[in-house]
Order: structure tokens, then C-alpha cells, then sequence
């Protein structure tokens, strides 16, 4: 309580209990990150296929991963296009 308090000093009257969620049995989700071995081959384009996603990169879980991922792919898409 006290350590949310500083950043939210109205913490302690509207903080009732805290949730929490299995996303590995979630449908659909099954999970709430990927698990893969990242991947800098596919990070490189296949012709004019393009790939991108935080399970890519070494930072896998996290959504810097997803922009580092996609401004890779936007890189390559403006290479492919000027070639
Ligand atoms: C519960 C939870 C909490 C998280 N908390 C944090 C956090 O606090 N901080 C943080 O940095 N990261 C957090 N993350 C991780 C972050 O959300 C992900 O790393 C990020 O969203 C990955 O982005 P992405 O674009 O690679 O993939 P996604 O966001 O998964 O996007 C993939 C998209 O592709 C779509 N798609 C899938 N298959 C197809 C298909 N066949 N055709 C068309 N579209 C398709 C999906 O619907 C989805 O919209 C959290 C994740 C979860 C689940």
C-alpha cells in the first residue's frame, strides 16, 4: 500500500483487492508472451515478405521489442521499395 501510494496518494481509499489472470489458459491466448528463441534470420526479408513481433527480438514480452521489430521492418520495406 504504501509504496502505491506515492505514486497514486489516493491508493489506499480506492484500492480494494487485486486481480490476477492465468493468460496461459486463456482461449485464444493461451499465454501472455511468446517463448520462441528470437530470430534476427527472419528479421532479414524473404523477397517481399516482411516479418515483425517482439517474439523476433531479444526482448521478448515486451512492447519496445514490437517497435524495435517493426521499425526494423519498416527499414527493410524502404530498402526493398528503393531497390
Ligand atoms: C497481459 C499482458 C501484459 C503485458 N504487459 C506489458 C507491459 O506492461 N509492458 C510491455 O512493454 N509489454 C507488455 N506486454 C507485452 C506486449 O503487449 C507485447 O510484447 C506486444 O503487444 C507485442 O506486439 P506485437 O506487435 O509483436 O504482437 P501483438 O500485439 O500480439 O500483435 C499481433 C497482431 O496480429 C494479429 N494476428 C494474429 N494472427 C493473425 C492473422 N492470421 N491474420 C491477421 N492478423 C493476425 C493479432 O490479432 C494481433 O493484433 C504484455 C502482454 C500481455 C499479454
Amino acid at each position: 500500500m504504501s509504496a502505491g501510494e506515492k505514486v497514486h496518494p489516493q491508493y489506499r481509499q480506492n484500492f480494494h483487492s487485486g486481480i490476477s489472470v492465468a493468460w496461459g489458459k486463456v482461449p485464444f491466448t493461451l499465454g501472455g508472451w511468446s517463448t520462441s528463441t528470437s530470430s534476427a534470420v527472419l528479421q532479414i526479408p524473404e523477397g517481399t515478405f516482411l516479418f515483425a513481433g517482439e517474439d523476433l527480438t531479444y526482448l521478448q514480452g515486451w512492447q519496445e521489442a514490437a517497435i524495435i521489430s517493426s521499425v526494423n521492418a519498416l527499414n527493410n520495406l524502404t530498402d526493398l521499395i528503393g531497390s
